[in-house]
């Protein structure tokens, strides 16, 4: 079988340090391009804009989108009008809605649209859902807070509308959530926190329930010095369960059940390859959804300006 010649647009941050890496390590899929304003790699074609690549080639089956989320749908609406499967990195787009036309556009090509949520791909994600259905869940607690300087030197568009602030990293959190646990959720309450001098927070706590009731609570920080805190605990009627290391481990009270090194990133192009090769889409907007309705919902507070 042809391997999927991937195109990656937006060659960033995580275009580097994951993306280049995974695809390296999967067989079936390789490098054949990069698309990016400044940046390039040597040992890679390499276009400016998605335009241009698909004018003066090299050749591609699909593309990539890691580019900052406001500008992820008109390049996945460029590419699937030009017949080629898309993998857009978390969050999806900017906005819930802005999905629905890329999906229809899909399905009327043939053609894959795959909203990558990674996170679900850590190695304690489908244990852990295997573990909770069935079972009784009391309550859950999610702390999720990281130091934006470390993880996003540099990056304007994070605070920018549309960049979604600190649910940027949040909503790898909400992804697991709405895989493991087994009725849909929805928000309650928000607060949220805006340096004064950005558009999108710095912080937020949101409330969160399902349809029995479970009470979820989850503390989102992008002001997070020191140790990080990637964590979800599960109360249920068997004991304690908790995340850590953004999904990387799982215990069940004081006894391990997955210590995991194992990455997130080889494992969504196994996943992108596979739903290339039928031609299917996986698109799911819940978490983008709990988020767009954080901000409908929430309260404001202007909190102290933020300088990089
Ligand atoms: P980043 O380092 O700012 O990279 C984005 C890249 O896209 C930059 O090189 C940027 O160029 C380029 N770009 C901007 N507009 C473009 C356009 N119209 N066409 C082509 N390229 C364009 O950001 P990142 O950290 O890689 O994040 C990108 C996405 O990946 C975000 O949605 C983020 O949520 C997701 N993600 C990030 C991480 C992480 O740890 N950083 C982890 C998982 C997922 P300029 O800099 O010149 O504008």
């Amino acid at each position: 079988m042809n391997p999927l010649r991937v195109a990656i647009v937006g060659f960033g941050k995580i275009a580097r340090d994951q993306h280049v890496p995974a695809i390296a390590a999967t067989d079936g899929v390789e490098l054949a391009a990069v698309v990016d304003p400044n940046v390039s790699r040597p040992d890679v074609a390499h276009a400016a804009s998605l335009v241009e690549l698909l004018r003066h080639g090299p050749d591609i089956d699909a593309v990539s989108i890691c580019t900052p989320p406001q500008v992820r749908q008109a390049q996945a609406a460029i590419a699937l009008a030009a017949g080629k499967h898309v993998l857009l990195e978390k969050p999806p787009g900017a906005t819930v809605a802005e999905i629905t036309p890329l999906s229809a556009a899909a399905r009327a090509a043939g053609r894959t649209l795959f909203t990558a949520w990674h996170s679900r791909y850590a190695p304690a994600v489908e244990p852990a859902r295997q573990w909770l259905a069935g079972r009784r869940i009391h309550s859950v607690r999610v702390i999720w807070k990281e130091d934006v300087r470390v993880w996003h030197p540099g990056q304007a568009w994070i605070f920018a509308p549309g960049g979604l602030g600190v649910f940027d990293p949040g909503i790898n959190a909400l992804s697991i959530l709405t895989q493991i646990l087994p009725q849909p959720l929805f928000v309650i309450s928000a607060d949220l926190a805006f340096p004064a001098n950005r558009d999108a927070p710095i912080a937020a706590s949101l409330t969160l329930s399902d349809a029995n009731g479970l009470k979820i609570a989850a503390e989102f920080d992008f002001r997070q010095t020191g140790p990080q805190s990637w964590d979800i605990e599960i109360e249920t009627d068997d004991g304690l369960l908790s995340f850590s290391h953004g999904g990387r481990k799982l215990r069940l009270e004081n006894q391990p059940l997955v210590d995991s090194a194992k990455a997130e990133y080889p494992a969504l192009y196994r996943r992108f390859r596979e739903l290339a090769a039928g031609g299917e889409s996986d698109v799911d907007l819940a978490p983008l959804q709990l988020v767009a309705d954080a901000f409908l919902l929430g309260r404001r507070r202007a909190v102290e300006p933020f300088e990089d």
